[in-house]
């Protein structure tokens, strides 16, 4: 077996990461509902697939959520991806029972408020951009059955990033 390094991850491309169209479900349109289903991000969506990314089925909303991501993750481009993901996020996961799922650290800010702590809006964007590298890590390195477990992982942190970005915009009175 050839030595897996960063390198060969890295050269072995990006094709069939994300799947939309004609491309989707391999033709098929059989409807499949949407996979996102965390805990944070209220559960189940009951909307159907229109899309794959990583070949889980995503629908619309998600889909547009998760494809930002990973579009700025394989193009490195995290520093400056946030305001143009920003609209995806908390259309993907909105606010509507934010009390009963928002992390208790992101609801306990205050937006002048100066802590040691790092901004729960990076916190969450790093825990999401890390989760997204080694879902393409999987990826290339053939081990898809770690796909689903970290796209859990990901939602949770896509949904407390989205409030941490909802609230931080309410509080300052600023667009997100
Ligand atoms: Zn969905």
């Amino acid at each position: 077996m050839t030595q897996v390094t960063m390198e060969t991850l890295e050269a072995g491309g990006f094709d069939g990461i994300i799947k939309e169209g004609a491309e989707a479900f391999d033709g098929d349109r059989a409807p499949l509902p949407c996979f996102v289903h965390h805990r944070d991000a209220g559960g189940w969506c009951e909307r159907g697939a229109t899309m794959e990314a990583y070949e889980i089925p995503f629908c619309e909303v998600h889909g547009a959520e998760i494809k930002a991501g990973i579009l700025a993750e394989i193009y490195h481009d995290a520093g400056n991806a946030l305001e143009a993901q920003a609209a995806a996020l908390v259309r993907a996961y909105p606010v509507a029972k934010l009390e009963e799922r928002v992390d208790p650290e992101t609801s306990a800010r205050g937006h002048n408020e100066t802590t040691g702590n790092a901004h729960p809006v990076d916190i969450f964007f790093a825990a999401r951009m890390h989760t997204l590298r080694l879902m393409r890590l999987s990826w290339s390195a053939g081990q898809h059955w770690m796909l689903e477990v970290l796209e859990e992982k990901r939602e949770g942190a896509s949904a407390q990033l989205a409030f941490a970005l909802a609230l931080r915009a309410q509080k300052t009175g600023e667009p997100v």
